[in-house]
């Protein structure tokens, strides 16, 4: 359905990198098996070890509830696993659609004159804040510099094809884009050398010059500005195409402070645990320093979180798989967990919109519109800070929920487009 711009980065990984590992962000249904294939022969680190094909009760509790082992109790915000616990006997279903509106954005306007290019430590150039930049601020809204045969061809593009709309770009277009900084890595290479039929080492410099800025910059297209912000596993931006502006945006997901970097993930799905993140950093080259990656107290406390989001979503999609009453319960309250501890981490993008998206998604499938339409407002909140009002998802979000609004009053039923919307005819409860 075109939804999260950052699959984008997924699709590069498909191609020109050894698939990964499965999660729920993928749309395809997995099997655990196939999980399990995957994780073999890629990842050699002793943090990635592999879940028991169905986890225990006792194993899924001290998740649910943050109680591992020889660590204390997790101290996170509760207030999105509170939602199902006790329903409330009237909620307040208009207050969603209405409040923050300073976190709205302006859509004819983009904040760039608040933001600079400078160098960042150790890191090469940076954009930094230049004041303060509230939550839900678009930052950045801009066409993209270099793009091939459409934005669906994103990295999987042939070496050719990057390499002719490099020529196609006016000489001053093709100054900007040569400013950028570029690095392939060995996949990389080897994918060229398919398409070009010809040794990396025999391609022009210029040629190898163009060819590594575009995979170490491109999301879907190479952006001038948008490419030079840095990643962090805790980014403070997160980017969508919006298809309606023809333009990729970079919104602040939660206040920024004068002077801070800005920074997005090139990851998709933050549920992973650090050795899996540095192994997908690898193709960029570098090592993320970022305050989930440090070596501390809190880095390691960060990554006990990130340990526990992974194996939550590995639940998840083997939960869903089921497809039962119970499971769906237990799902319901699994993707509750995830979010809760995104939330306090800091993981505010749309990633956590999803895990709202499917909370919906398991309260509809088990009858509970009224709690579907709440979970479905805090979606809706989150796209109106990560993408924006003008944006084509935020639009049908609102429509969805002004539907599952129709249904908890009584004046219509759950709808097809909502049925569809949440993918309930996917996977049919069979008891
Ligand atoms: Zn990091």
């Amino acid at each position: 359905m075109g939804y999260y711009s950052f699959l984008h980065l997924r699709e590069f990984f498909n191609v020109c990198v050894v698939p990964l590992i499965e999660t729920r962000y993928n749309s395809a249904l997995i099997s655990w098996s196939i999980v399990m294939d995957a994780c073999q022969p890629i990842y050699g680190h002793k943090d990635l070890r592999p879940l028991p094909s169905r986890p225990t009760d006792q194993a899924l509790q001290g998740l649910l509830h943050g109680n591992r082992p020889g660590l204390p109790p997790t101290t996170i915000d509760e207030t999105d696993c509170q939602l199902s616990m006790a329903e409330p006997s009237s909620p307040d279903i208009s207050v969603a659609e209405n409040h923050n509106q300073t976190q709205t954005t302006d859509m004819d306007f983009d904040a760039s004159h608040l933001i600079e290019v400078r160098e960042s430590p150790s890191k090469g150039l940076g954009v930094f804040a230049k004041a303060n930049i509230p939550c839900g601020t678009r930052v950045i809204a801009e066409p993209a510099l270099l793009e091939v045969s459409g934005r669906d061809a994103n990295m999987n593009s042939n070496a050719n094809d990057i390499l002719q709309a490099y020529e196609s770009l006016l000489p001053s277009q093709q100054k900007l884009y040569l400013s950028l900084h570029g690095f392939a890595c060995t996949l990389y290479k080897e994918k060229v050398e398919r398409d070009m039929r010809q040794d990396w080492l025999q391609l022009t410099e210029l040629h190898r010059t163009v060819l590594s800025i575009y995979v170490a910059n491109t999301f879907g297209a190479v952006f001038l500005l948008g490419s030079r912000i840095n990643h962090s596993c805790v980014p403070n931006l997160d980017f969508s195409y919006n298809s309606a502006l023809g333009k990729e945006t970079f919104h602040a997901i939660r206040d920024i402070s004068a002077g801070e970097e800005l920074t997005i993930s090139y990851i998709n799905g933050s549920n992973r645990t650090r050795s899996q993140r540095r192994t997908e950093l690898d193709k960029w080259g570098f090592q993320c320093t970022c305050e989930a990656c440090e070596d501390t107290v809190r880095g390691r406390e960060r990554e006990e979180k990130r340990v526990q989001l992974f194996d939550l979503d590995q639940m998840l999609a083997l939960d869903i798989r089921i497809g039962t009453k119970a499971s769906c319960r237990m799902a319901l309250q699994i993707v509750q967990r995830l979010a809760a501890i995104q939330k306090s981490e800091g993981l505010l993008g749309r990633e956590l919109g999803l895990s709202y998206h499917d909370a919906a998604r398991y309260c509809l499938k088990l009858g509970n519109a009224r709690m579907a339409l709440l979970w479905a407002q805090k979606e809706l909140e989150v796209d109106r800070y990560c993408v924006g009002e003008d944006h084509p998802d935020f639009e049908i979000e609102l429509d969805i929920v002004h539907r599952l609004r129709a249904a908890v009053e009584g004046s219509a039923p759950v709808d097809e487009v909502v049925t569809r919307w949440f993918r309930l005819h996917d996977w049919p409860i069979t008891m």
